[in-house]
Order: C-alpha cells, then sequence, then structure tokens
C-alpha cells in the first residue's frame, strides 16, 4: 500500500528538534519530575521483577507451580541463606546455546516479518512534541506466517517437536533476559547518543527512573522500525499463543490427551491475540504507544515478563491436568466471552468517535462529545475530543472492565486448587489501576479544565456507582 506521507515535525531533522527542545518547558504526557518515593519505587520494580519471574519458574519447574513451596522450603530450613543457595544452584536454569540459537532465530525472523512484510501504514497520537508518527502495521500476518511454520515444521516436516518451546524453556529464559537486559541499555545509551525525535525524549534526572521508564519516546532505525510497537507486539504477543500450544503439545506427551482447559485456554488467549493483531491500528492510539516511553519496563517487559507471566497457566496445566465439568467449562467460557465482548466494543467505540470526529452514532444515538484542544512543545494547538455517551458514558475506563473479565477467566480454567494461575489477574487489576491514575495525570496535564468538564460528564473511573 501506498505510504501516505504528512508534513509533520516528524520530518525536521535532529538538530532542529534538539534546538526545540531546548526551547520549550515542560508539556504534558509522562512525568519528568519524580520524587525520591518514585525513585526507590522504581529500583524495588528493576530488581524485584527479575527475581519474581525466577521465582515463578523455579515454583513450576520444581514444584508443580506451587507459589509457596520455594518459600517453604526456605523458611522451613535452619539456614536459610544456605537454603536460598542450593535451592538456585539447583533450580536456576542454565545457558543453553540451543535455546540461544531457537531465541536469537525466533527474533529475526519476527524482525524479518516485521521489516518485510508488506504493510498497512496506520498512526499514532500526535506526541507532546507535536509529532504524528507512521507505523507499520502486518501483525496478523506476521502471526500467520509464524504460526504456520512452526506447524508445518513440528506436524509436517518433523523438524522439531510442537513441545520444543516447553521443552527449553529454562534456556529460553536465559536467552531473553539475555536480550532484555541489552536492549534496556542499549535504548539507554541510544536515546543520549542518536535519539529518533530529541524532542520527544524526557529526562527526569534520575538515572534509576529513566532506566526503568525509558527516555525516548518512539526509538526507531529508519523511519518505520518502531521499537515500542515491535517488541509490544511481536516478538512477545506472537509468542503467547505459540507457547500455549507448546504446553499444550506437552500436555499431550505427558497424559494422552489435552484437557478441555487448556483448550478453553488456548481459545481465550487466542481470541485475545488475534484481536490485537486484527485491530493493531486501533494499538496505535493507546496508552502504550501514545504516552509509556522505552526503557526496561517495556524491553525487559516484553521480552521477559510478558511471553513468561502472561502464560504461567499454560505451565500451570502441564503440571496439574484440569479436567472441567461441562458447567464449569460453560461458566468460564461465559465470563471470558461476555469480557472478550465489552473489551472490544468499548475500544470500537473510542476508535470510532474519533476516526469520524464525533460524527456518528453510539448506541442508536448521536454520540456525546466533549470538543477539546491541547498544546504541544512546539507551541501548536490541535482539536480532539472526548467521547461521553456509550460506555464511555458509564465510566471513564469500561474497558478495563472487560479486560479483567477476560483475565480472570484465562486464570478459572486452571480451577481452584493454586494460587500462582492466578497471578495474571491479580497483576492486571494493579497494572490497570495505577494506569487509570496515570492516564488521570497525563490527560489533566493535556486537555486541563476539558478534563474537567469531562470528569463532571463521567464521574465514575471504573465500575459505574462503585469506583
Ligand atoms: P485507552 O485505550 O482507554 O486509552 C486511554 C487514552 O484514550 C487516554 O489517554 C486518552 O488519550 C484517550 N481517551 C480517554 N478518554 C477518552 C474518551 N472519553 N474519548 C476518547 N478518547 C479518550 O487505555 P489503554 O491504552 O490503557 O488500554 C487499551 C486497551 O488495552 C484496554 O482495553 C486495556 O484493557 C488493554 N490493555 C491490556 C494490557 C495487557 O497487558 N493485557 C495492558 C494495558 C492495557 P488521548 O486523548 O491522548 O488520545
Amino acid at each position: 500500500m501506498a505510504v501516505q506521507q504528512r508534513k509533520t515535525p516528524a520530518q525536521a531533522d535532529i538538530k532542529a528538534e534538539s534546538k526545540l527542545d531546548a526551547q520549550v518547558g515542560k508539556t504534558w504526557g509522562r512525568d519528568r519530575d519524580v520524587s525520591f518515593g518514585t525513585i526507590l519505587i522504581s529500583l524495588g520494580i528493576l530488581v524485584m521483577s527479575p527475581i519474581w519471574v525466577m521465582y515463578t519458574y523455579i515454583s513450576c519447574n520444581a514444584y508443580q507451580c506451587a507459589m509457596s513451596a520455594p518459600a517453604l522450603e526456605i523458611y522451613n530450613s535452619p539456614d536459610a541463606f544456605a537454603a536460598i543457595q542450593t535451592l538456585l544452584l539447583r533450580e536456576v536454569p542454565r545457558f543453553s546455546p540451543y535455546a540461544t540459537r531457537l531465541f536469537f532465530t525466533w527474533l529475526a525472523l519476527q524482525a524479518a516479518l516485521y521489516a518485510f512484510l508488506p504493510a498497512q501504514i496506520g498512526y499514532g497520537q500526535r506526541t507532546p512534541a507535536g509529532h504524528i508518527l507512521p507505523y507499520k502495521v502486518n501483525g496478523l500476518l506476521a502471526w500467520f506466517i509464524s504460526h504456520s511454520i512452526y506447524a508445518a515444521g513440528g506436524i509436517y516436516f518433523g523438524w522439531w517437536k510442537l513441545s520444543i518451546i516447553h521443552d527449553n524453556w529454562g534456556g529460553l529464559l536465559v536467552a531473553a533476559n539475555m536480550y532484555g537486559y541489552f536492549l534496556t541499555f542499549f535504548c539507554f545509551i541510544k536515546a543520549y547518543t542518536f535519539p529518533s525525535h530529541p524532542a520527544d525524549r524526557k529526562f527526569s534526572g534520575s538515572f534509576i527512573y529513566d532506566l526503568l521508564m525509558g527516555i525516548e519516546f518512539n526509538p526507531r532505525l529508519g523511519k518505520l522500525f518502531d521499537f515500542k510497537l515491535f517488541h509490544n507486539g511481536r516478538p512477545g504477543i506472537v509468542a503467547w499463543t505459540m507457547i500455549n500450544l507448546s504446553f499444550a503439545a506437552a500436555q499431550y506427551e505427558k497424559i494422552g490427551y489435552v484437557t478441555n482447559s487448556m483448550i478453553l485456554l488456548n481459545m481465550l488467549h487466542a481470541t485475545y491475540v488475534l484481536d490485537f493483531f486484527y485491530n493493531e491500528d486501533w494499538y496505535l492510539r493507546t496508552i502504550d504507544i501514545a504516552h509509556d516511553h522505552f526503557g526496561f519496563y517495556l524491553a525487559w517487559g516484553d521480552s521477559v515478563w510478558l511471553p513468561w507471566l502472561y502464560t504461567l497457566q499454560s505451565h500451570y496445566l502441564v503440571r496439574n491436568p484440569v479436567d472441567l465439568t461441562p458447567i464449569q467449562f460453560a461458566f468460564v467460557f461465559t465470563v471470558g466471552y461476555i469480557g472478550y465482548f465489552i473489551f472490544r466494543s468499548v475500544n470500537h467505540q473510542k476508535d470510532i468517535v474519533r476516526s469520524t470526529n464525533g460524527e456518528c452514532m453510539i448506541w442508536g444515538k448521536p454520540a456525546k462529545v466533549i470538543r477539546t484542544s491541547f498544546v504541544t512543545s512546539d507551541g501548536k494547538t490541535h482539536k480532539s475530543l472526548l467521547l461521553c455517551s456509550g460506555y464511555w458514558g458509564l465510566s471513564r475506563h469500561f474497558n478495563y472492565v472487560g479486560d479483567l473479565l477476560i483475565s480472570l477467566a484465562m486464570c478459572m480454567t486452571c480451577g481452584t486448587q493454586h494460587l500462582l494461575p492466578y497471578f495474571y489477574i491479580i497483576y492486571m487489576a494493579i497494572l490497570l489501576l495505577h494506569r487509570i491514575q496515570r492516564d488521570h495525570t497525563r490527560c489533566k496535564g493535556k486537555y486541563g479544565k476539558y478534563w474537567d468538564e469531562y470528569m463532571k460528564a463521567v464521574p465514575y473511573k471504573l465500575i459505574p456507582y462503585v469506583y
């Protein structure tokens, strides 16, 4: 498809942008000034996230996904320090040349598909420095090609077992960490030495906060290889469904059949992932792309946290097969797909109202909108709108209600014996509640009095009459 080029400040040269950055003061967008408390929390996240991933790996690999088991072993041992040492020496995954090759081949494949497959060009939101960036949107095709290669190689050509990901899980974890850390530091240095859009960088003055939350907003190689879209979408989200399939194959090898819980889990995850790629253009206007900068949070998070922790339920089901009764199956299915319906319809309403400039029907009536304006750091004023009817009149983040219901259903496929498979819903609840606050700060900074007007029109944040 022909690339439709808009004249935006994205085309300004780097020198001009640096000058601009030096001239302007604070703009809306991610915080620049961070408190000592925020820095401490950031340090905690940097240290604890890898430890937590390793802990869940050990729980599953050595203790059948019993979350408390490693901690209890340490607690019950007379010498806790020695117990930790023994546990780590025994259970921490080792570097594996084969798994490392596998991981980097996968990464190279995803990069090649992203760079060379035919793509539509989508546009993101205007950034605080005034850019509207073009993005390559070809994730759905990349997903189909990746899964076809995986299935053909495993079933038809016999190049690998379908359980290959499950079988190399420890070595893949090591390789993904190597890449996640490399990417974090590479992007940190890139932000100082050859930034893609200097005027959109944010320096907090804290090395720790900048490392965690990133400095560059949209780091790129060339004009179109966007680090954020690539790493958020692929390799992590493409891998999500493939990891589940591989763990389903491992379950089949282990017990001779695939449980209905594993099938339902694969269905729910596949629905979520395919929806993501089908609506990849929509994703360009979500907070991930429109607000977050690219640091450890996304670089390591997309490489390690997402593929490892979002798939925990399938790790659990391999070790603890669950056969749902027909009623349980129907219940979980219903919760999941009601959640999906809400999630998709709410997000669709926002997209449609923005793309028609408010000239559309919402729930059979003309959309009610608040017309807003905001200023970018180049001093220009732009117009936007906030929908306040339909789902967006019920609460300011009703899309999160849908997401939480699907997330809960994914966890419920694992029954109620253990807490570990419920990590995902606990994490999503914390993430989304925190996001509501972050989004409020961002939108208040961006829209000012218009945001106040919107809050008056739609007073609830998440659940009408509750919160
Ligand atoms: P939204 O898609 O709700 O985006 C929020 C942004 O939309 C705001 O910053 C504002 O941006 C704009 N906006 C806010 N209110 C309105 C309104 N009334 N009318 C029009 N535009 C409005 O949130 P997220 O990006 O957080 O989430 C997108 C989806 O992704 C959600 O469904 C969420 O559940 C899901 N998600 C999933 C995650 C996962 O890990 N599985 C993680 C995070 C999100 P502006 O005005 O600048 O355009």
